[in-house]
């Protein structure tokens, strides 16, 4: 017997619902694992990661040339 086809809520790729399937019933295997693969939400992650340190480093910049002039 076949198993039922899925549609997984978030990559909406078509999967085998297997009995022994870990995870939510709507998501496929490979979203359903912790750590899965996610190529957009990695980006994302990593956009927003770059922002941060950005503005880090800015800030930082921002401090040591204030630093710098108030010991002048
Ligand atoms: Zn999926």
């Amino acid at each position: 017997m076949p198993f039922p086809i899925k549609v997984c809520v978030v990559c909406e790729e078509e999967f085998e619902l297997k009995p022994d399937k870990p995870g939510f019933a709507n998501r496929c295997p490979k979203c359903s694992a912790p750590e899965a693969e996610e190529p957009t939400g990695k980006e994302r992650m990593d956009a927003d990661e770059l922002k941060s340190s950005r503005e880090a480093n800015a800030a930082r910049r921002q401090a040591i040339k204030d630093l710098l002039y108030t010991q002048k």
